[in-house]
């Protein structure tokens, strides 16, 4: 990790964020932010206030990441989408001791809960996974009846909820999403006074008839789309800015070429700055000879190969960039060519790798 590197995250941007959703679910509704992977990228560390302030609770991937939220302090719900591992035996009391909602999709998941919970002495809380069409975890759908009959037989295990996910809610055509939501609602009528929840991001923001009683965004409470597909209809704004500094600018001459593979031929006499960001940081190197980044408030193109730890960009068109000047790599204007969303598009991924891959590499610092 390189502390000259920061990655800025800014709260106004996702107390706004957070006001839009609350807007769209309205009052009956809760909101469980999903926080997993340091809130892909965004760091658990600056936003755990922010977060527990204004949701209802918290999505967390792995048990570490439920147990870490207890260790802040946190006293409210947490629900957790993996399980322990099966031999885990400390970390599967961990998680009931802790009060952490754990996802139960079979009985031998069911079994390995209710073998912890007699051993801490206190009972679990659990919520069912159904597996609507996703093909991921998650008890199939036509077995989830039978199931949630044998979680009310287990005196030690508490179900308190029952949930699926959706595989296309980020696409165009909502044909299998609706289909998912179809087979979801009929295993309901089985699951009395359960909450019911189903919606990520993409559903959140668009599919009312899948809020149910609880929603689980993650990528737009950051400030993205999950894809181009899902139009920022409802104006989210980014919350992630990365900057840097030029640390050398050099004069290169027309017909020379730079970086790895000499893949890069300079059509002119330029000048080429060298931002101290690579790979290695999270900076895509399929990004090479496609992305800018901006100085001064113009783009810059990165030209040649990403390094590990270093890229040149032509700042021929910036006169006055000199050493030492700031480096905007990812900006937090949507309408940026440097925002997370183009840079996925070019990198030919999704926001959430770039805000993952570069979040784990940088510091994080809150900004107003
Ligand atoms: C990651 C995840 C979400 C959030 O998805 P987004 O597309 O980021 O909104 C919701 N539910 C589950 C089970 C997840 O794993």
């Amino acid at each position: 990790m390189k502390n000259y590197l920061t990655a800025s995250i800014s709260e106004s941007a996702v107390r706004h964020n957070i006001a839009l959703i609350r807007g769209l679910i309205g009052d009956g509704v809760k909101l469980c932010p999903v926080v997993k992977d340091d809130c892909y990228g965004h760091g658990m560390d600056v936003l755990y206030p922010v977060l527990a302030e204004l949701t209802d609770g918290f999505g967390v991937a792995s048990p570490p990441e439920a147990l870490a939220l207890r260790e802040k302090g946190y006293h409210g719900f947490i629900l957790c989408f993996l399980s322990a591992y099966f031999d885990d035996f400390k970390v599967q009391d961990e998680l009931v001791w802790q009060e952490i909602t754990q996802t139960v999709m079979s009985k031998s998941a069911l079994a390995s809960i209710q073998a912890a919970a007699i051993r801490v002495g206190k009972p679990a809380k659990v919520h069912l996974k159904v597996d609507t069409g996703m093909g991921r975890l998650g008890v199939p759908a036509s077995q989830a009846v039978d199931l949630i009959n044998t979680i009310h037989e287990c005196a030690e295990v508490n179900l308190t909820g029952v949930y699926t996910h959706f595989a296309t809610a980020d696409e165009a055509d909502r044909a299998d999403t609706f289909k998912q939501l179809e087979l979801f609602k009929s295993i309901l009528p089985s699951s009395g006074n359960l909450i019911c929840h189903a919606a990520n991001s993409a559903a959140t923001i668009d599919l009312a008839e899948t809020y149910f009683d609880m929603v689980r965004p993650g990528i737009a409470v950051y400030g993205c789309n999950a894809t181009e597909h899902v139009q920022n209809i409802v104006g989210l704004r980014p919350c992630m800015s990365v900057k840097a500094k030029l640390i050398a600018v050099k004069h290169m001459r027309k017909g020379s070429r730079s970086g790895y593979g000499l893949t890069h031929e300079y059509d002119r006499d330029s000048r080429v700055g060298v931002v101290p960001i690579g790979y290695g940081d999270g900076y895509f190197r399929n990004l090479s000879n496609k992305a800018v980044v901006r100085i001064h408030g113009s783009d810059a193109p990165v030209c040649g190969i990403v390094s590990m730890d270093q890229m040149t960009v032509d700042v021929t068109d910036i006169p006055d960039a000199k050493v030492g000047d700031e480096v905007e790599v990812i900006s937090s204007d949507p309408a940026a060519p440097n925002c997370v969303e183009n840079l996925a598009r070019l990198a030919g991924t999704i926001p959430y790798e770039i805000t993952c891959h570069l979040g784990h590499n940088m510091r994080h610092q809150l900004v107003g």
